[in-house]
């Protein structure tokens, strides 16, 4: 499948992509995704921005098809921690790799429901390398952490507990953070875009630490958690974001466009910054 790197350019010139991702999490079906993601790719055509829709898994093989040729990738929502065997109803990355390109790794959405540790979201994220996915791993604090002053202590011990198993091996894996805390997701609370910038360079701070191969600076970081086309403007101002994880507003054509319009005002200043076409 066509899979565009987010690594940036090896040359002195390196911008990091803005990136929205769309997350329908269990929403749509195999006879309306493709017609979502369709007019998703039409209302947001032409842009600089990388576009990423992550349709549930029996969707994969329609979203697709229906964006074949349109410029946008297709990720799953999650995959398996072993590369395969007796584990029935699951999927593996070796599997993904035929209908997608990226996997989100870690949403907050598994770890509460589906029980997901730091240590299985790692060895996940070790999957998906294997497999050539590039990943989004989720992070965020919940509400009670937030309040009792621990946020950037939580998302530290997440993004350690997930990438020292794999940052030995992440040579060439493609991946980015999703800074999404808790208590914005699906609230329609959000978080400050300063607050978020500030823990995006508590997340560079602990990546250099861990030391895998790409440069802290170079690993895109996007915000998440209640985004809309009215919110996205103060998240995409903060220098150190690079987009968003979209989860409810990326199930509407026009918040999508405007979101994608949005970054791509972003994508074309950064990029003129730096003196590139
Ligand atoms: C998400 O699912 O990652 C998410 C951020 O959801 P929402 O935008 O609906 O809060």
């Amino acid at each position: 499948m066509a899979h565009t790197r987010i690594s940036p350019r090896r040359d002195n010139r390196s911008v990091r992509p803005v990136i929205v991702a769309g997350n329908w999490k269990m929403n749509t079906t195999p006879s309306s995704a493709g017609d979502l993601a369709r007019a998703i790719a039409d209302a947001t055509d032409g842009t600089d921005v990388q576009r990423v829709l992550f349709p549930p898994y029996v969707c994969l093989a329609q979203v697709r098809d229906a964006l074949r040729g349109r410029g946008l990738e297709v990720g799953a929502q999650n995959l398996h921690e072993e590369a395969g065997g007796a584990y029935t109803g699951e999927i593996s990355g070796q599997m993904l790799r035929e209908l997608a390109t990226w996997v989100i790794v870690g949403h907050s959405e598994r770890r509460r429901d589906q029980a997901e540790t730091d240590e299985i979201v790692g060895r996940k994220l070790r999957r998906a390398c294997e497999a050539g996915l590039t990943s989004i791993l989720c992070v965020g604090e919940l509400l009670e952490a937030r309040q009792a002053g621990k946020a950037e202590q939580v998302v530290e011990a997440q993004l350690r507990g997930a990438l020292s198993g794999v940052a030995d091996r992440a040579e060439g894996h493609d991946f980015a953070i999703a800074y999404e805390p808790v208590w914005a997701i699906g609230t329609g609370e959000t978080a400050t875009g300063a607050d978020a910038a500030r823990m995006a360079g508590v997340i560079r701070a602990t990546l250099a630490r861990l030391g895998p191969d790409r440069r802290a600076d170079e690993v895109p970081v996007l915000y998440g958690g209640s985004v809309t086309s009215a919110s996205i403007g103060e998240f995409l101002a903060e220098p150190a974001l690079d987009g968003a994880l979209v989860g409810g507003a990326s199930l509407k054509v026009d918040e999508m466009a405007g979101i994608v319009a949005a970054a791509g005002l972003v994508a074309a200043a950064r990029r003129g910054a730096e003196g590139l076409s």
